[in-house]
C-alpha cells in the first residue's frame, strides 16, 4: 500500500459522522489542509448501525446542559441537510413529521402525565394526546395505547443517506481521505501534538482531533491517556418492510421503537448490551427487538423480516460526550462519547470543534 501524504494542517481520527462532520465544519471554515483517516471505509461503524432518530425532548426529564445542547443540534438540522443537498445533490430524507411517544402501562402513562407538565411549562413544543386522538393520528398502534405524546420537532434523518452526503462533501471541500488507515498512535512531543503515526507512515500535523467512536481509547497518546475511558455498548436492529409504508411518525415507547424509512423500510430497535467488542445480532437481541415492536404495533407481525444488524456505541462513564481539547497538550481534541446521539449532535459536534481547532490556531 502506497504511503500516506506526509503532513497535514489538521489530522482527524475516524470517518464515523462525527469524524466527517469535523472534518468539513474545518474545511467550510478555510483550514485547508485537513486530513481525515479512517481504518475502514467511511461511515461504517455505529453510524450506519443508527436509526437516525433526532430526538432531544422524547426522553429528557429535565432541562439540563445536554438537553439544550441536543436540541441546538436538532434544530441546527434543517438548514445542514439543506447545505448538504446543495453541495452534493443528496437529499438526506429529513423527515419532520414528529414523533408519537405512546403510553402502553399506567406506568407509561403517568410518565408521560409528568414529561407533558415540565416541557409545556418550559415552554417546549409537547401535545397531549388521549388514546383515540393517537390512534386517529396512527392507525397502527396497540390498542392497548392509554395516550399519548406528540413530539413535532423530534424528527428523524435517514442516516446512511447522511454519510453519503458527508462523504461526498468532504472530497468536493478538498479534504485528504485516507481510508483502510489506522492510526495507531498520536506523536507528542513535550506538550504538543507534532502528528500521527498510521499503518501508511507518519502524518506530521500540530493538531489531531480523536473521533475514533468506541475504539478512541485504543489510540495511543501518552503513557497515561489523556482521553476518558470509552467502552462499546451494542445496539441491535431489525428492519422490516412495510410497503405502503405503517407509520408516518417515529413511534417510541418507554421498550422499544419503530422508525418509517421512505423507500418503505421499517427499522425497529434496539438493545443497549454491554457485550464487549462483539458486534453481532444475538437470537435474545432480536426476540427483545420484536417483542417491544410489536407491542407498539402488533400489525407488524405480518411484516417480513429484510435484515438485521448491530452496531457499538461510544459511552463514557457518565453517558455524555466527550468534546473539546484534551489533556493539556497542545493540538489534541477529542470527539466521541455521543453514545446514543452521535447521528442527532453531528451538526453542533462540527461546529463547535471546528471553532475551538481555528481559534486555538490563531
Ligand atoms: C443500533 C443503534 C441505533 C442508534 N440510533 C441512533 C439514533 O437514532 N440517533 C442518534 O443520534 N444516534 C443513534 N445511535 C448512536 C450513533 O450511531 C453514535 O453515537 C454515532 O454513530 C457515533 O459516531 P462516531 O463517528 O463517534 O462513531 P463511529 O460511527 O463508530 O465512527 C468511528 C470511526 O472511527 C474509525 N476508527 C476507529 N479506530 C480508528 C483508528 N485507530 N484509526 C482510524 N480510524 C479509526 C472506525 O472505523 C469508525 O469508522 C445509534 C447507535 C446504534 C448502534
Amino acid at each position: 500500500m502506497a504511503s500516506i501524504k506526509g503532513s497535514a494542517e489538521v489530522v482527524v481520527i475516524g470517518g464515523g459522522v462525527i469524524g466527517l462532520t469535523i472534518a468539513r465544519a474545518l474545511a467550510l471554515q478555510g483550514v485547508r489542509d485537513v486530513c481525515l483517516i479512517e481504518r475502514g471505509s467511511l461511515g461504517g461503524e455505529a453510524s450506519f448501525a443508527a436509526a437516525g432518530m433526532l430526538l432531544p425532548q422524547v426522553e429528557a426529564d429535565a432541562q439540563d446542559e445536554f438537553f439544550n445542547l441536543a436540541c441546538q443540534s436538532r434544530d441546527l438540522y434543517p438548514a445542514f441537510a439543506a447545505k448538504l443537498r446543495e453541495e452534493t445533490g443528496i437529499d438526506v430524507e429529513l423527515d419532520t413529521t414528529g414523533t408519537l411517544y405512546i403510553a402502553l402501562t399506567e406506568h407509561d402513562h403517568e410518565e408521560i402525565q409528568k414529561r407533558y407538565d415540565w416541557q409545556t411549562r418550559a415552554g417546549l413544543s409537547v401535545e397531549l394526546l388521549t388514546a383515540t386522538e393517537a390512534r386517529e393520528l396512527e392507525p397502527c398502534i396497540s390498542d392497548t395505547t392509554r395516550g399519548a405524546l406528540r413530539f413535532p420537532k423530534d424528527i428523524q434523518v435517514e442516516n446512511r443517506r447522511l454519510l453519503s452526503a458527508l462523504a461526498n462533501s468532504v472530497k468536493k471541500l478538498g479534504v485528504m481521505i485516507a481510508t483502510q488507515t489506522s492510526v495507531h498512535s498520536v506523536l507528542i512531543e513535550g506538550n504538543r501534538v507534532r502528528g500521527v503515526q498510521t499503518s501508511r507512515g507518519p502524518v506530521s500535523s500540530s493538531v489531531a482531533v480523536v473521533a475514533a467512536g468506541t475504539w478512541s481509547n485504543f489510540i495511543e497518546t501518552l503513557p497515561q491517556s489523556p482521553i476518558p475511558a470509552i467502552e462499546p455498548v451494542r445496539g441491535q436492529m431489525v428492519c422490516l418492510e412495510a410497503k405502503p409504508q405503517l407509520t408516518r411518525h417515529v413511534i417510541y415507547s418507554p421498550r422499544g421503537y419503530i422508525v418509517p424509512r421512505q423507500d418503505g423500510r421499517l427499522l425497529a430497535g434496539s438493545t443497549s448490551e454491554h457485550a464487549g467488542f462483539a458486534k453481532c445480532v444475538t437470537a435474545g437481541g432480536i426476540s427483545t427487538i420484536l417483542r417491544n415492536a410489536l407491542e407498539i404495533s402488533p400489525a407488524i407481525s405480518d411484516l417480513p423480516v429484510v435484515d438485521t444488524w448491530a452496531g457499538l456505541r461510544p459511552w463514557s462513564s457518565d453517558g455524555l460526550p466527550v468534546m473539546g481539547p484534551c489533556g493539556e497538550i497542545d493540538g489534541l481534541f477529542c470527539a466521541t462519547g455521543h453514545y446514543r446521539n452521535g447521528i442527532l449532535l453531528a451538526p453542533l459536534t462540527g461546529e463547535l470543534i471546528s471553532k475551538a481547532i481555528v481559534s486555538s490556531q490563531r
